[in-house]
């Protein structure tokens, strides 16, 4: 099973741009994914950023993605935080 047909499977977007070769998941050891997201925020481009399933107080918990529209002119820099299946504006630590 690749990665695309696994996320499916555990119930995720059949658009993902994961499965479009668009976005990663990542973590960056010795800094808090809070950390890590508004850097990312503060100094790329982006097309959606997205901070998951991260707990206050656990610097190590959830991990941040980053996603990227087809053409670099088409990102719309839209940061969120997920958690408990509720998306919020922004990033919300
Ligand atoms: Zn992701």
């Amino acid at each position: 099973m690749n990665y695309c047909d696994w996320y499916k499977h555990i119930g995720g977007s059949t658009n993902s741009k994961h499965c479009l070769g668009r976005a990663v998941d990542i973590e960056v050891p010795g800094i808090s994914n809070i950390e890590l997201a508004t850097w990312i925020r503060d100094n790329l481009d982006y097309d959606k950023l997205i901070l998951e399933c991260y707990r206050q107080g656990e610097p190590r918990s959830g991990w941040v993605h980053v996603g990227l529209a087809q053409s670099h002119k088409d990102n719309r820099n839209i940061a969120l935080t997920y958690s408990n299946r509720v998306y919020s504006q922004g990033l919300v630590a």
